[in-house]
């Protein structure tokens, strides 16, 4: 058990630390989600949500993780036996492909080695052929968060209207929206997926997807079963501010206030924030002697970082290690990474000190785990800090 006194610094990629503003709202006493409170408070999220991101089509929420919001993505717009191409990235293109295959969709899902974005020239040459655009919809994850490797999102569309294949475009952005550039509207992405406990500094329990003309379009003859997830009644409801369901009224006061901090900081600055922070990290990562999981350094992401353990070293023996110690709580290796790697999230409500912080209790506990490293990790990223 890791010592008390403290806060413990919890660093997964998400979830995230909920910044002290957003907790109070999430405390606010529930109100009748049929009353003009929640009304109001629906209406604000949602203008929230075009103000900070500028979607220009309708968010859709729901009281449910990310992988909700997976299954309103695909059973939205697609028929069974459809095809979806899919690239396995890592361990959350995985699970999303699953559900694919689950659903009754037909999947061809391309393999990568988990520490590389979608291959570009591979989806080229896979839409050349389907001649006969069997697929339907190309699903990728924008910032594959079990190993810290950032897709090119616009270089996806890109390929896509080079080829002039119709499928839809769904981008899972769930560790990317908030923390990330993200252009919904200027890269044409049809559906995008977003959730609460990351960029968005909110608890886990809120996902949405935002839906384009393009799939509200698709929407209206996809044959798979909706249930809760069916798009039209809550983009009707919304209009309103209701929904046509109780909705998670605490997770909306607090995503009221989640977005407005984030106003208030400046999107762009969020951004440099994130790019800050992770460089400092990948400068730690260095000085340690250690390996990144991502392999070419333009895909590395700025909000989490996925760290190789050398020598074989069983990674999961060393996160606890440095959790009992310094009573930070990492990120572990996921799906074929797992016990091989850990990760540091660097998203959220976090900054420069909190950074420091965590990676000085990381460099002392590899070395009180027998992880051979070089001492310096620290004072690189220190170095960096100073001068960015
Ligand atoms: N997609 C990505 C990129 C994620 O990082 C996660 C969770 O970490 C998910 C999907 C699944 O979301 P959830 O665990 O909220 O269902």
């Amino acid at each position: 058990m890791p010592r008390t006194a403290g806060r413990q610094l919890v660093q997964p990629p998400g979830p995230t630390n909920v910044p002290d503003r957003v907790l109070r709202a999430l405390a606010t006493p529930t109100v009748d989600h049929r009353g003009p409170i929640c009304q109001q408070l629906v209406k604000d999220c949602l203008t929230g949500f075009e103000r900070n991101f500028g979607f220009g089509d309708p968010v859709v929420m729901y009281a449910a993780s990310g992988t909700g919001a997976w299954m309103a993505a695909l059973t939205n717009t697609l028929s069974p036996g459809d095809t979806v191409l899919g690239f396995e990235t890592g361990q959350f293109a995985k699970l999303w492909s699953e559900m694919v295959s689950d659903l009754g969709l037909k999947l061809q899902m391309e393999p990568t080695d988990w520490r590389s974005p979608v291959d570009l020239n591979k989806l080229e040459s896979i839409l050349k052929v389907d001649k006969a655009h069997a697929i339907k919809a190309v699903c990728i994850v924008h910032n594959e968060t079990s190993t810290g490797v950032t897709s090119d999102v616009p270089g996806v569309r890109k390929v896509m209207d080079a080829v002039g294949h119709p499928a839809l475009l769904m981008v899972d952005t769930i560790s990317g929206l908030g923390s990330l550039p993200y252009d919904h509207k200027a890269w044409k992405v049809d559906v995008t997926i977003g959730g609460s406990q990351k960029g968005l500094m909110l608890p886990p329990g809120l996902s949405f997807t935002v839906p384009s003309a393009k799939a509200l379009e698709a929407n209206k003859t996809a044959k798979l079963g909706k249930g809760y997830w069916k798009w039209a009644p809550i983009i009707a409801a919304n209009k309103d501010g209701m929904f046509p369901y109780t909705p998670a009224t605490n997770m909306l006061f607090a995503l009221r206030e989640a977005l407005a901090l984030l106003q208030e900081e400046g999107m762009q600055a969020v951004f440099a924030r994130h790019a800050r922070l992770a460089e400092a990290t990948r400068r730690a990562v260095q000085g340690w002697g250690l390996e990144l999981v991502c392999k070419e350094p333009k895909y590395a992401s700025n909000t989490v970082t996925a760290i190789l353990t050398p020598d074989g070293k069983d990674a999961d023996e060393v996160r606890n290690v440095i959790y009992d110690k310094y009573n930070i709580s990492l990120g572990a290796g996921l799906g074929n990474w797992n016990k091989k790697i850990f990760r540091i999230g660097h998203l959220g409500d976090f900054n420069e000190t909190m950074l420091t912080g965590v990676l000085a209790g990381v460099e002392m506990g590899l070395d009180a785990a027998g992880v051979r490293i070089q001492k310096g990790g620290v004072t690189a990223a220190l170095n960096y800090l100073a001068g960015a």
